[in-house]
């Protein structure tokens, strides 16, 4: 092998592409040729939505599954449900993506931003309890990458100190922490079906419960405020319409049958390009924690500590590109987000609260040298997986 890097001119590791991301089958055309024979293309009609919500529910061990059209409503929905609202502060990790935050502007509640983990990139529940003030209404962690926060800790914070705990579990499907599904171990979970996800429909997305209380609340938020089994025209509260088509549930339920095995080749793959990697110089792995019995794999992360900041790292990147690999150098902090600033700034003024002050050196560090590759390289087979893995070291040794 050529050690001469390809963004250089040299000869790349690889020329064949990776499995492509999403895949459908003769079944998936099949349950979507029914919906569109049958007429019924809405939820309001049909009964494939509410039959994939039972589904879905049921895989992420909640009593309660509520569809909505995408991962950032489903996130705005949840916080309307637990209750947040104008003034309300939510905490929330920066190295995640910008709808956690967003959303939370949506309800006109103030996103707080707590550290995250070196050894995992997620959350700190020690400093989300740093972060709590008297405003502060929730937390929400995010299951980034597909490996469940300490859900231990978040449930003990929230009960101690009275606050709902949102996980945003986007990135999770089929997670476990300790044996329990994400989701629903806190007060209300959030999924995404778009198309980058372990799971998807192009777009699309979930909130699931324990609480019946908080699953009225959901329905309502995602159905124009209508109590399940009421009239149409009759709106006990203000919602919005989130619903997700039949088109899109129809789908889903074929993604859901498929989702164990294919769970099972990530997590297999992902276990081999984390043994194949850990004695490449420069690059350092996420920790291993037993607590997490099911990762989500949705992104393979691994940090280069001496890259030398974000333009080398995506020096890093486009050379990996190169090779034929897949990645990205993924998230910025969102505590940097010039909209969200402003967004934050303009609604502390006008609710005369104190602009929240990030302090999140962990997260400015980590945004700084992690990169990651995307779940379909994880659908390969082992020699896909032996590729990533030299052309990582053949680019970590050659940048
Ligand atoms: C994808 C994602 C979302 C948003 O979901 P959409 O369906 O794209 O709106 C929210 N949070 C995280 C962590 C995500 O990865």
């Amino acid at each position: 092998m050529s050690s001469t890097l390809a963004v250089r001119g040299g000869e790349p590791v690889r020329t064949r592409p990776y499995p492509t991301w999403p895949t459908s089958d003769n079944a998936t055309a099949e349950a979507v040729g029914q919906v569109l024979a049958s007429g019924k293309w809405g939820s309001t009609h049909g009964e494939v939505v509410a039959t994939f919500e039972a589904e879905f529910a049921e895989y992420q061990q909640a009593a309660h599954g509520i569809c909505v059209c995408n991962g950032t409503l489903a996130l705005a929905a949840a916080l309307r449900a637990v209750g947040v609202g104008v003034g309300d502060e939510v905490i929330v990790p920066p190295y995640t993506f910008i709808a956690s935050a967003a959303a939370v502007t949506f309800v006109g509640a103030i996103p707080v931003f707590a550290d995250i983990e070196e050894h995992s990139h997620l959350l700190s529940p020690a400093a989300a309890e740093a972060a709590i003030t008297e405003r502060t209404k929730a937390i929400m962690p995010v299951h980034i990458a597909g490996r469940p926060c300490d859900m231990d800790a978040f449930v003990e914070l929230g009960q101690r100190r009275g606050l709902a705990i949102i996980e945003d579990a986007a990135q999770a499907a089929g997670a476990e922490w300790k044996g329990r599904r994400v989701g629903a171990i806190g007060d209300v979970g959030t999924f995404s079906f778009q198309t980058s996800k372990n799971m998807s429909a192009g777009e699309g997305g979930a909130c699931v419960t324990n609480s019946p209380d908080i699953a009225g609340r959901l329905y309502a938020a995602a159905n124009v405020g209508r109590v399940p089994g009421g009239g149409w025209y009759q709106h006990d509260h203000l919602g919005y319409n989130l619903r997700l088509t039949e088109f899109q549930a129809a789908i889903l339920r074929e993604q859901l049958r498929q989702h164990p095995s294919l769970q099972a080749v990530r997590a297999a793959n992902g276990t081999l390009l984390r043994s194949l990697l850990g004695s490449v110089e420069g690059v350092a792995l996420p920790s291993e924690d037993p607590s997490v019995t099911a990762h989500g794999w949705h992104l393979f992360l691994l940090r280069l500590p001496s890259i030398g900041g974000v333009e080398r790292k995506k020096e890093f990147t486009s050379a990996l590109q190169a090779e034929g690999v897949p990645c990205s150098p993924g998230y910025d902090g969102l505590h940097r987000n010039p909209a969200l600033l402003e967004e934050v700034e303009a609604l502390c003024k006008r609710l005369g609260q104190p602009v929240p002050v990030a302090e999140v050196p962990v997260s400015e560090r980590l945004s700084e040298d992690t990169i990651w590759l995307p779940q379909n390289v994880l659908l390969g087979s082992e020699d896909d997986i032996r590729d990533a893995a030299a052309a990582i070291e053949k680019v970590a040794r050659g940048i």
